[in-house]
């Protein structure tokens, strides 16, 4: 009760928008359900007051969208980008125009994709999360704390959303932005998200996934589930149905894949990305055959990535191989991997014991 008393008081005091309220700036993405723009408010005190803003024109998922970025503010704001205010427009007479509007504050320029195509990456990003240049020398060992700190945050982002009852569906360093204000990366679009908890979105024929990121699995929830119950029913079921069907660990699969991606310069292409998936499907979906299979006659820039991930005994490789497994059950979840070994390490700022 409390909370409802809570939520609707929140709502109450908080700004209300209207379209006409904004200037659109530059296109930032255009994706096949939405468009979205660099924007701010059209009152120029109101704009000096709010700063930059990500406005986004949604189609049919932009209700979905509104309703996960409510329910993360609420729950675990700090996983994700700070939602400010999520709209239907009026009617507009053309047909194919948005019919949603969703507005965030602007978090910054980089996203981690950016970040990993840059020639200095993994330091490029050491000098955003500690916001100056180190003057040190360059090395494996470096690069491992940085990438570590990367991932961190990125599975504490992840367990606030699964804590809440969210999966993502959709996460690849497209959608981790940095954010300059807090200097950790966030998790944005919410898009194809889905909450088994209460129902929502849960069309499991229906949403589209990134075959570069995704699972092997077709279908977040197992087939012996085989179709959506109605709202109300999920409410009482869906912890059941989560319990057994451990839904979250689709997400798990992508963040190990963006592991990889950072381990292995030569991997971070989407084409080489590609060629590594059909070679791992290839491997049964098992990493150690993939390993077996290209280190004898590993390029140095593949070799390197072992390096790295060999450190300390493996225990970077031994997180990679329990984020990246083609049976769900048998991956980690994002909890249990922020308690795993790899993390015991100092990371960058001596930030091992934090977030
Ligand atoms: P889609 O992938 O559906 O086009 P996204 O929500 O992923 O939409 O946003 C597209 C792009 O816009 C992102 O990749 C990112 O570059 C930028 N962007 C989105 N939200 C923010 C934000 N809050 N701050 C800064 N940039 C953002
Ligand atoms: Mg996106």
């Amino acid at each position: 009760f409390d909370m409802f008393v809570l939520a609707f008081v929140e709502r109450f005091f908080r700004p209300t928008f209207r379209k006409d309220d904004f200037v659109l700036g530059k296109k930032l993405g255009e994706g096949a359900f939405g468009v979205v723009y660099k924007a701010s408010l059209a009152n120029p005190k109101a704009a000096a007051k709010q700063g930059d803003l990500v406005l986004k024109k949604a189609t049919e998922y932009g209700a979905v969208e509104i309703w996960m970025n409510e329910r993360v503010r609420r729950a675990c704001a700090s996983s994700c980008a700070d939602f400010v205010y999520g709209f239907r427009e009026s009617k507009s007479k053309g047909k194919g125009a948005g019919e949603y509007c969703l507005i965030w504050r602007f978090e910054g320029e980089d996203t981690l994709a950016g970040l990993i195509q840059s020639k200095d990456f993994p330091y490029n990003v050491e000098t955003k999360i500690l916001g100056e240049v180190q003057d040190l020398p360059k090395g494996l060992e470096r690069e491992n704390r940085i990438i570590q700190t990367v991932m961190r945050q990125l599975l504490f982002a992840l367990d606030g959303l699964h804590s809440t009852g969210i999966v993502h569906r959709d996460i690849k360093p497209q959608n981790v932005i940095f954010s300059e204000g807090s200097r950790t990366f966030k998790i944005i679009d919410l898009g194809a998200a889905t909450d088994l908890r209460v129902g929502i979105n849960y069309v499991p024929k229906e949403f589209v996934l990134d075959p570069r990121y995704s699972a092997p699995e077709q279908y977040i929830m197992s087939t012996q589930t085989p179709s959506a119950p109605s709202a109300p029913v999920a409410t009482a079921l869906s912890p059941v149905l989560w319990q057994m069907n451990l839904p979250d660990r689709f997400d798990m699969y992508s963040v190990g894949l963006i592991f990889l991606q950072m381990a292995f310069p030569s991997l971070r292409t989407d084409s080489s990305l590609i060629q590594f998936n059909r070679q791992l499907k290839r491997c049964g979906y098992d990493l150690a055959t993939w390993r077996r299979s290209v280190e004898p006659r590993a390029p140095p820039d593949l070799r390197r990535g072992f390096e790295l991930l060999d450190l300390d005994g493996g225990i970077g490789w031994e997180l990679l191989t329990s984020m990246v497994r083609y049976k769900a059950r048998q991956r980690t979840s994002a909890k249990a991997a922020l308690a795993h070994p790899y993390f015991k390490q100092e990371g960058l700022l001596g930030l091992s014991f934090m977030q």
